[in-house]
C-alpha cells in the first residue's frame, strides 16, 4: 500500500502534512524514476489557485529539475487542461499542485502519465519506493535540466474542447449559463469557453482566489445556494459549478434544482449511447443504478471497477468505452481525453440540451429514480477483511441476495436493490452504501445493515 500518495494524490494540510523538503524529495524520486524510462524527460508543470502552490511547484520543479528532467511551466490551470497539454505536447509526465475540493489550508502533489491520465497505482509506489529509501540521484551540474514558461496551456485545451462538439448548434441557441466556479482553476477556462459556445454567462465567483472567499470548494448542493437561487432568479437556461480544480462538474436545472452527479451521469450517458448503441461505460461500484438503467435501455452495457478515476480511464481505453465517470460529476470523455473534464463536460450538456430542443429538468425527470443512503462505520484495519469475510458467508446461502460481487469490497445484490461495504483505503472506517426504488426500503434495509456490519466488528 502507498503511504505518501492517498486515493488522489499527495495531500495534506501545508507546512504541517505537506512542506517544501517533501515536495523537494518527491520531485527528485519522481525524476529519477522518469530517467529510468526516458534519457531526458519533459515534465509539465501547473497548479490551481491556492496560496501555498508557488511554494510547493517551485519545490517538486527543484527536485526534478536536479534530476535531470526539462520543466515547461504552464502556470494556473485546471487539472485536465494539464492533461491535456500533457497528451497533445508529448511531455513525458505532468505535475499539477492541487488540492481539489480541500478546504484552502490543504494543498496536494498529483502525477501525470504520459497519456495524459492520472498515475497509475505502480506507478506512485514505483516513486514513493525510490522517496522512503533514498534511491534517487541527482546528475551532474552539466545536465541540471531546464525551465521554460508555456502560456499556450488554455488555449489549445479550449480548441480540444470545441473540436469534440457542434459549436454552430450550440452557438445559434444563446444559452444564458450561471457560471460558478467557486474562485478554483476552473474560472481561467469556462468563462471563455462559455463565450465561444455563445452563451450569456451570469458569473459567480469566477475570479480564482486560494482563499475561497465565495463558497467551500466542493460543488455540494449546500455549497450552493447562491447558484441555486441565482439561476431561477436570471431565468437562465441552467447553473454550472466547478470544484477547485476544474475536473468535477455540477447542474443546476432552469429552476434552481440541484442535479446529482448520478443523474448528470446518467443522463449525458443516455444521449452519448443513443447515438452509439451497443457500447461500453464504465464506472465505479458505488454508481447509481440508474446509470445502468439508461445504458441497457440503448443496448449498451455497464463495466463496474473499483473506485478511483484512474482506474476508471484505465478500464475504459482497455474496454474501448465511448463513455464513463464516477457519481460525484467526473465525467470522462475519450473523445478528448480519458480523465475527468468539468469543461467539457458542460459543452457535452449544451450540446445534447441544443439538440434536444427541452429544458434540463425535463431530460432529467427521464432518469429512473433509486434512493441511496450512505453511511460510516468504524472498523480497524486488521479486521475489516474478516469482516468482509464473515458478512458473505453469513449472507451467501440467504435467499435475499442474489449475488455476491467483489470488485470493491463486498457488494451484496438484493431483490430490491444493494448494499455495498467498501473499506476505506485510508482511515479505520467502512464506507457503506444502501440503494432501492423507494425511501422506506433504503431505511429498513440501511438499519438492517447497520445491525449485521455492527454486530460482526464486535464479533471478529
Ligand atoms: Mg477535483
Amino acid at each position: 500500500m502507498t503511504r505518501l500518495f492517498g486515493t488522489n494524490g499527495i495531500r495534506g494540510v501545508v507546512n504541517k502534512d505537506l512542506a517544501g523538503e517533501l515536495a523537494l524529495r518527491i520531485g527528485g524520486s519522481w525524476g529519477t524514476y522518469l530517467r529510468t524510462i526516458v534519457k531526458r524527460p519533459k515534465v509539465a508543470i501547473g497548479n490551481d489557485a491556492r496560496l501555498s502552490n508557488t511554494m510547493l511547484r517551485s519545490a517538486v520543479a527543484s527536485g526534478l529539475l536536479g534530476a535531470g528532467c526539462d520543466i515547461i511551466d504552464v502556470g494556473l490551470v485546471p487539472t485536465p487542461a494539464l492533461q491535456y497539454i500533457v497528451k497533445m505536447k508529448h511531455y513525458d509526465s505532468g505535475v499539477i499542485i492541487t488540492a481539489s475540493h480541500n478546504p484552502p489550508q490543504f494543498n496536494g502533489i498529483k502525477g501525470v502519465a504520459a497519456d495524459g491520465t492520472e498515475f497509475s497505482k505502480e506507478t506512485e509506489e514505483a516513486i514513493e519506493a525510490r522517496y522512503f529509501s533514498g534511491d534517487y540521484t541527482y546528475v551532474p551540474w552539466a545536465e541540471v535540466g531546464t525551465y521554460t514558461t508555456w502560456d499556450g496551456a488554455i488555449d489549445l485545451y479550449i480548441q480540444g474542447i470545441l473540436s469534440t462538439v457542434d459549436v454552430a448548434l450550440i452557438k445559434k441557441q444563446r444559452f444564458h449559463v450561471v457560471l460558478d466556479c467557486g474562485n478554483g482553476a476552473g474560472s481561467l477556462v469556462a468563462p471563455l469557453l462559455l463565450k465561444q459556445l455563445g452563451c450569456t454567462v451570469t458569473p459567480l465567483f469566477c475570479t480564482p482566489d486560494g482563499t475561497f472567499p465565495g463558497r467551500n470548494s466542493e460543488p455540494t448542493r449546500e455549497n450552493l445556494a447562491t447558484l441555486l437561487m441565482t439561476v431561477p432568479k436570471r431565468n437562465a437556461l441552467l447553473g454550472f459549478a466547478q470544484d477547485g480544480d476544474a475536473d468535477r462538474a455540477i447542474f443546476v436545472d432552469e429552476h434552481g434544482d440541484y442535479i446529482s452527479g448520478d443523474q448528470s451521469l446518467s443522463l449525458i450517458g443516455k444521449y452519448i449511447t443513443r447515438e452509439k448503441t451497443e457500447s461500453i461505460v464504465v464506472t465505479p461500484v458505488t454508481t447509481s443504478t440508474c446509470l445502468e438503467d439508461v445504458i441497457k435501455a440503448n443496448k449498451g452495457r455497464v463495466i463496474y471497477t473499483k473506485v478511483g478515476s484512474p482506474i476508471v480511464a484505465r478500464v475504459m481505453m482497455a474496454q474501448h468505452a465511448v463513455f464513463g465517470g464516477e457519481e460525484n460529476g467526473g465525467l470522462i470523455f475519450p473523445e478528448l481525453q480519458y480523465c475527468r473534464d468539468s469543461a467539457m463536460t458542460c459543452a457535452k450538456l449544451l450540446e445534447i440540451l441544443a439538440r434536444e430542443q427541452r429544458p434540463l429538468s425535463e431530460l432529467v425527470a427521464e432518469i429512473p429514480h433509486y434512493e441511496m443512503y450512505k453511511m460510516k462505520m468504524r472498523c480497524p484495519n486488521e479486521k475489516k477483511e474478516q469482516v468482509m469475510n464473515e458478512l458473505i458467508e453469513e449472507m451467501k446461502d440467504t435467499k435475499d441476495v442474489l449475488r455476491i460481487d467483489r470488485t470493491d469490497g463486498v457488494k451484496l445484490f438484493l431483490k430490491k436493490g444493494w448494499v455495498l461495504l467498501r473499506p476505506s483505503g485510508t482511515e479505520p472506517i467502512f464506507r457503506i452504501y444502501v440503494e432501492t426504488k423507494n425511501q422506506q426500503d433504503t431505511q429498513r434495509l440501511a438499519a438492517t445493515y447497520k445491525d449485521i456490519v455492527e454486530r460482526l466488528i464486535a464479533r471478529v
